[in-house]
């Protein structure tokens, strides 16, 4: 199992190849990439180490981690997955894109396959449950690997922060309640990728996260 983590766009928006060494199967969650170098890197990584895209995945629907999925569409072919509550937020995308002066020179294909909380997608040795959590966006889900100890939190978790909730739709309590009652289940020694800034751990939140540790 490995990961690989490019960060495009001027969000500085985490992307990641999850990959099955024997199979070469691989998942791209939340390309967020914006031009052709971007584009260009990530082919020359998925050539070098001949990998296969099996899903274009995404953690939630935000304008900054869908910014490349029509481009990785058009080139690899692969199904779209994404959690039906953050549909509408491609719909808006446009419109959304011009409110905060961004211009967007593709329209964000729609979702292929809606995900549901408890889903598990295979990536050859790689077993991804799809956990539904809610509060930064309807649709928000991050994908756990127990087996593999890694968590794709999206922007659910940060490292020692959380989601922003000021976004339509957003709540700040429905996100906390699924953080603590479903991410602080896990093992302590899970790693997490989030979408935004550094890798982290269960652990380290439980201890350090100033929106969390004094409510575990
Ligand atoms: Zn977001």
């Amino acid at each position: 199992m490995n990961i690989k983590k490019f960060t495009f766009n001027p969000w500085q928006e985490n992307s990641y190849v999850i990959y099955d060494d024997h199979s070469g199967e691989c998942a791209l969650v939340d390309m967020g990439s914006t031009s052709e170098d971007d584009n260009e890197e990530l082919a020359a990584f998925l050539e070098e180490e001949s990998l296969t895209v099996k899903y274009i995945m995404n953690t939630h629907l935000h304008i900054d981690h869908i910014l490349g999925n029509y481009s990785v569409k058009q080139r690899y072919n692969a199904p779209l997955l994404a959690h039906e509550n953050d549909e509408f937020l491609i719909e808006n995308a446009e419109t959304y894109a011009e409110q905060i002066g961004f211009k967007l020179d593709n329209t964000p294909p729609s979702i292929d396959e809606f995900i549901e909380d408890g889903q598990e997608i295979t990536l050859g040795d790689i077993i991804l449950k799809v956990i539904h959590v809610p509060g930064h966006t309807p649709g928000s889900v991050v994908f756990y690997s127990e087996k593999n100890k890694f968590l794709l939190s999206g922007d659910v978790l940060f490292f020692e922060s959380i989601g922003r909730t000021d976004l339509i739709y957003g709540n700040h309590t429905t996100l906390v309640n699924g953080i603590t009652s479903k991410l602080f289940a896990m093992p302590d020694d899970v790693t997490v990728y989030p979408g935004h800034g550094p890798q982290t751990s269960i652990g380290h939140e439980k201890g350090n996260n100033p929106f969390l540790k004094h409510l575990c």
